[in-house]
C-alpha cells in the first residue's frame, strides 16, 4: 500500500503540496482531479522519489521513499509511471522499446525479456505491432505502448499522469479502456485525469486537489453527486 503522511513540498518559495494525507490500499484505484497547478503531478513524482519532499513521509509497502537508505531504483521498479507523452526510441521497434528496461534494469535475458514484452503488448492490444517503429503508431497506440513498457517491469503500483491529455479526442477512449482493464484486473493505481466520466466509472475513490491541498476525497458517487467543498463544486461545474 501507499501511505502519504502530511507531505509538504515546495519549489523554492512556491508551496506546491501543503500537507497531503492519503493512503491507497492494495488493489485500490484512486483518481486525482483538480485545476492546473494544484500539485497533482508533483504528488506522483514525489511518490516514486523523482522529487524530494520538504516534510512528511511517503511509504510504499512500508519502505520510506525519501529515506537516505532507500534504494530508489529498486523502488521505482515496483511503481510504474506513465506520463502525457513518452518519447520512445525511434530507431527501435515497439517490441525492442518495451524489452529495453527488463533487459537493462532487471538484467533479464533477451528471449525472456521479449516474451514478457510481447505478453504485455498483446495485453494492451498491440500484439500486431511488435515489429513496427514507434513513429508509425497513432498517439493512442503510443500511449498503450508506454503502458506496456511500464507493465513489463511487473510493478505492483501504477501511476498515470493525464495519459490522455495530449491525444486527439477520438483516441482517448482506447487508452481509457486499457486503464479500465488494468483497474478491473486489480492493479493498484493512482490516476491523475481530466476525464470525469472515467473517474466516475473506474475509481474506488476520487481526490479533489485545490492549491496544494486535498480539499476532498470520497467515493465517486459522493464527489460527483454531492460534493462537500465549495471549490469541488466550482471545479466540477467548470469541467462539465
Ligand atoms: P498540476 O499537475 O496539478 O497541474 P503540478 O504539480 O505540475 O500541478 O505543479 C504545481 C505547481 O508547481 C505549479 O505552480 C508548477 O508551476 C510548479 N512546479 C511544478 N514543477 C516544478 C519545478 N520542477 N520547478 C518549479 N516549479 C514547479
Ligand atoms: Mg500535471
Amino acid at each position: 500500500m501507499i501511505e502519504i503522511q502530511n507531505v509538504h513540498k515546495s519549489f523554492g518559495p512556491l508551496k506546491v503540496l501543503k500537507g497531503i494525507d492519503l493512503t491507497v490500499e492494495k488493489g485500490e484505484v484512486v483518481t486525482v482531479i483538480g485545476g492546473s497547478g494544484s500539485g497533482k503531478s508533483t504528488l506522483l513524482t514525489c511518490i516514486n522519489g523523482l522529487e524530494p519532499i520538504d516534510t512528511g513521509r511517503i511509504l510504499v509497502d512500508g519502505t520510506e521513499v525519501h529515506a537516505r537508505t532507500t534504494d530508489l531504483n529498486r523502488l521505482r521498479q515496483n511503481i510504474g509511471i506513465v506520463f502525457q507523452q513518452w518519447n520512445a526510441f525511434p530507431h527501435l521497434t515497439v517490441l525492442e522499446n518495451v524489452t529495453l528496461a527488463p533487459r537493462k534494469v532487471l538484467g533479464i535475458g533477451k528471449a525472456e525479456a521479449e516474451a514478457i514484452a510481447e505478453k504485455q503488448l498483446r495485453h494492451v492490444g498491440l500484439g500486431d505491432k511488435l515489429s513496427t517503429f514507434p513513429s508509425r503508431l497513432s498517439g493512442g497506440q503510443q500511449q498503450r505502448m508506454a503502458i506496456a513498457r511500464a507493465l513489463a517491469m511487473s510493478p505492483d503500483y501504477m501511476l498515470f499522469d493525464e495519459v490522455t491529455s495530449a491525444l486527439d479526442p477520438q483516441l482517448v477512449g482506447e487508452v481509457l479502456e486499457t486503464l479500465k482493464m488494468l483497474a478491473e484486473e486489480g492493479m493498484t493505481m493512482i490516476c491523475v485525469t481530466h476525464e470525469m466520466a472515467f473517474a466516475r466509472d473506474v475509481s474506488d475513490r476520487v481526490a479533489y486537489f485545490h492549491k496544494g491541498i486535498m480539499a476532498e476525497i470520497g467515493a465517486p458517487e459522493q464527489i460527483f453527486g454531492d460534493p462537500q467543498h465549495p471549490e469541488t463544486r466550482a471545479f466540477l461545474a467548470s469541467v462539465r
